[in-house]
């Protein structure tokens, strides 16, 4: 048996030594231009990437990540993915991943209804989740146009663009949301898309219009997972009037890149819509990947180690640090609020212009990003990290304007 496919437990060990280390940021200049004839062996490989790789990787649970929608991920689902990466198991094959596939189905058998939807599958993020009900769209009600509003994902014009449908953009209100009075004309041939949590601003889409079209697809990459909190799920309600709906497991269900839920009403009909056979393939191949791995498996051991209550405390204790931060803007004349954060992403600027620049600058890297509204640039927070400390960021903000 050749070692290199057997665990080294020491080799391993150090790598997760490695891990737990404050490297200085190095570049990666010194890295072989080109493909090394000769190995350097696992272990001594361990010692050069690891200063390279984790030295100067943004550090998303550090108390100053408020910048993006990239959550830090339990260690749990670290350990889980081990498991995958060594096993190496392939949904596409029954035979090579009888446990994955059953994992994914009971992980979808949980947490589709909190959508009020019956099934679905997982994608690797909700890009691909979007294209795939737009897809299925296609196929199960003969849509011929995709109407969404003017800030939905780039990966619902994208899909319009690939499944050769017409696109329509609607008009939004100054908070980001559609804005409904404008959908209008016949819906009859088209697929409506809801957007639950804007990726600009946070603002969730009229969810009341799920059902007026031949097709209503929620893209909930963002926000979907507030509909497993008691407090928060409202402000999701007629999701569950959806045909699909799309949801990134890897924002804020903590996951590892890259994990997404594609999930629909009516299962059986969007999967046979979707399915193609194949000579090699015992059962049929669902959905756009081919070979794909179990990204089940670190969700599952995540939701079973937290229960829903565990996920829920961290979902809402990161709505609260937006709360709280949009306080602190709101409050203060040298800030503008953009509008209420409706799901943890703060849109915010200095009252003076010229200190745009300085807070962007002066703030610690993944603090705070930028987004572009009218031709006008705002400064944008997100909530993705329960360790975020609200105070260090409002006192390092205060010291830049
Ligand atoms: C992040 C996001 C997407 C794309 O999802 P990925 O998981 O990055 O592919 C789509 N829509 C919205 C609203 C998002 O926030």
């Amino acid at each position: 048996m050749d070692p290199e496919f057997l665990p080294d437990h020491e080799g391993l060990a150090h790598a997760l030594a490695l891990l737990g280390k404050d490297f200085a940021a190095t570049q990666l200049h010194d890295l072989p231009t080109a493909l090394p004839e000769e190995g350097l062996g696992s272990r001594a490989v361990l010692d050069v990437l690891g200063p390279r790789i984790l030295g100067r990787a943004a550090r998303l649970g550090e108390p100053t990540a408020f910048a993006h929608m990239d959550p830090p991920t339990p260690w749990v689902t670290w350990a889980a993915t081990l498991w995958n990466a060594s096993l190496n198991q392939n949904l596409l094959h029954p035979a090579t991943a009888p446990v994955a596939r059953e994992i994914e189905a009971r992980v979808i058998g949980w947490l589709a209804p909190y959508f009020g939807m019956e099934g679905g599958h997982m994608t690797p993020g909700s890009t691909v989740a979007n294209l795939t009900a737009l897809w299925a769209a296609r196929e199960c009600a003969g849509v011929d146009e995709v109407v969404a509003s003017q800030s939905a994902h780039v990966s619902i014009a994208k899909a319009a663009h690939i499944l050769g449908l017409r696109y329509r953009a609607i008009p939004v209100q100054r908070n980001g949301a559609m804005d409904a009075d404008s959908l209008t004309g016949d819906l009859s041939r088209a697929a409506v898309v809801l957007t639950a949590g804007t990726t600009s601003t946070g603002a969730i889409d009229p969810l009341e219009w799920a059902g007026r079209a031949a097709w209503t697809h929620v893209d909930a990459a963002w926000a979907g997972p507030l509909r497993l909190s008691p407090k928060y799920a409202d402000r999701l309600a007629g999701i569950e009037r959806a045909d699909s709906v799309a949801v990134s497991t890897h924002k804020w269900f903590f996951q590892p890149k890259e994990s997404a839920l594609v999930l629909f009403r009516d299962t059986a009909r969007a999967h046979a819509a979707i399915s193609f056979g194949g000579a090699y393939l015992a059962v049929p191949n669902v959905g756009v990947l081919g070979s794909h791995g179990a990204t089940a498996v670190p969700l599952l051991a995540m939701l079973m180690a937290w229960g829903r209550e565990g996920l829920v405390t961290r979902i809402e204790r990161c709505m609260s640090l937006a709360e709280e931060f949009a306080g602190y803007v709101s409050s203060d004349a040298r800030f503008e609020l953009l509008a209420a954060a409706a799901s943890g992403v703060v849109v915010w600027r200095p009252t003076k212009p010229d200190r745009f620049e300085q807070v962007l600058l002066g703030l610690p890297p993944s603090a705070v990003s930028v987004t572009t509204l009218e031709g006008v640039r705002w400064l944008r927070n997100v909530a993705a990290n329960p360790n975020a400390d609200v105070r260090k960021m409002t006192e390092a903000i205060s010291a830049l304007v």
